[in-house]
């Protein structure tokens, strides 16, 4: 609820008992008392929040405008624009998979992305990323701030720690000749669709090694990554080091193929800086959509508990059945492998988002995915039900060929996001869609 009547007393331990994220799903943040007793938070539908005096109103624009910490926090709720109890609610909440310190909530994965890339590079600014990203990002980052002298440097996403020192040098250096910073350092893990993974703590190391390390408000490029895939579940980012675990709610999270939205959770310094672009420019989650994200929240741990066991059990299938030539999943990654080290120590399951290369091209791959019967044909992920698309024919089909090869995005290459159905009935379906290749 709003901070001036947030509840007293919130639940997160039972004498020295820490309660789990999935228990404090269910009513963390929200007191019933505050709204007639409701079990669940009413959906606030109001434009704008009554003051109690003319001095609160002050007060809580001098919060909103960053005039009273600099946060753009304000003590109570303004306009809709700035914050809701909806949004603040799930704000609390999503933070809780994390352990961050702060949250924020927005339109959508993008305009989160946008947002936070809006705050903190000025002109002249480098941002270094890693790369593939999703394409959206890549349009933001490549294209749309490079209309304002923001300029970057890339490398792939399963970069080495002596690479990345290279990396960051070459960042330095095309700042100091363009008189500007590194104003970020912004990575996807596991890139889509290679799947590849980020050492977020060799980045970690390499940003210390190049930029020192925080002392007395000396300020480091932030790093933030984008989460979307393994998060909040299985890739936990804040604890390797980053600053930002940036989300599209559509994806997991929301996990119903329901709605569309966004979020950043971390570091309360940067996503200070945040709110003072979101407060001015808006692009905040809507109150139903946060309430329904915090339904969503309530079955995350079940739904993407379940989704990953089907997905391991599907992939073994897929795996050894003869019109299939290999299956890019975060559980096959060969034993020994740096890809695999990553995945140890950053990761806690392989997800349920995986390619499929099927043996042939084009033909094959529409065959299979014309066949199925209970996976649906349909971009995005991470949804109750099992979608299945074709990148290089769909969601990739304007990147350039030579790109396209580089990153091994073929004609025969499926994209399939892994459900909550039974995994044999879904085993069914992949065995008859292949019996159709
Ligand atoms: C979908 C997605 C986004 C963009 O999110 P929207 O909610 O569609 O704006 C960003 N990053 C990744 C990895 C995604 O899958």
């Amino acid at each position: 609820m709003s901070h001036s009547r947030r509840p007293k007393d919130v639940v997160t331990h039972i004498g020295h008992h820490k309660l789990d994220p999935a228990t404090m799903m269910m009513g963390y943040g929200f007191d019933p008392a505050l709204s007639e007793g409701s079990l669940k938070a009413p959906i606030f539908l109001t434009s704008t929040f009554v003051f109690d005096t003319a001095a609160d109103g002050k007060r809580f624009f001098e919060g909103i405008t960053g005039r009273s910490d600099g946060s753009g926090r304000a003590e109570g709720l303004v306009y809709s624009r700035f914050n809701g109890p909806n949004q603040e609610i799930l704000e609390d909440r999503l933070a809780i998979w994390e352990d961050a310190e702060a949250a924020l909530s927005f339109s959508s994965g993008m305009t989160a992305i946008t947002t936070l890339v809006l705050a903190l590079a000025n002109q002249n600014d480098v941002i270094v990323h890693s790369g593939p990203l999703y394409a959206a990002t890549e349009s933001v980052i490549d294209k749309i701030m490079a209309r304002f002298g923001v300029s970057y440097v890339d490398f792939p996403a399963g970069a080495s720690r002596e690479e990345l020192d290279a990396v960051m040098d070459r960042a330095k250096a095309q700042a100091a000749e363009r008189g500007g910073k590194v104003a970020m350092i912004y990575l996807e893990s596991p890139a889509n669709p290679t799947n590849a993974l980020v050492d977020v703590e060799a980045v970690h190391a390499a940003r210390a090694a190049a930029f020192g390390v925080k002392s007395d408000g000396a300020e480091l490029p932030p790093i933030a990554i984008d989460n979307t895939f393994l998060g909040p579940l299985w890739a936990k980012p804040l604890k390797q080091g980053a600053d930002i675990s940036v989300y599209s709610l559509t994806k997991y999270v929301g996990g119903h193929s329901d709605l569309v939205a966004g979020a950043l959770v971390g570091s309360k310094a940067v996503l200070d800086k945040v709110r003072l672009i979101r407060n001015p420019m808006g692009g905040i989650c809507d109150p139903n959509t946060a309430w329904m994200l915090m339904r969503s929240l309530e079955t995350l741990e079940l739904r993407m508990t379940r989704a990953g066991e089907n997905a391991e059990k599907v992939c073994a299938f897929l795996r050894d059945h003869p019109k299939v030539e290999s299956v890019g999943y975060l559980g096959f990654l060969p034993e020994g492998s740096a890809q695999r080290d990553i995945y140890e120590r950053h990761c806690s399951g392989a997800g349920s988002t995986f390619s499929l290369y099927l043996k042939g091209g084009e033909r094959e791959a529409f065959a299979f995915l014309d066949a199925l019967k209970i996976a649906k044909l349909a971009v995005s992920l991470g949804g109750t039900e099992t979608l299945a698309s074709a990148p290089a024919a769909m969601t990739h089909l304007s990147v350039p060929e030579e790109r396209r090869a580089a990153l091994g995005i073929s004609d025969n290459l499926v994209r399939i996001s892994i459900g909550v159905e039974k995994a044999e009935d879904l085993i069914a379906d992949f065995a008859n869609a292949l019996e159709a290749v």
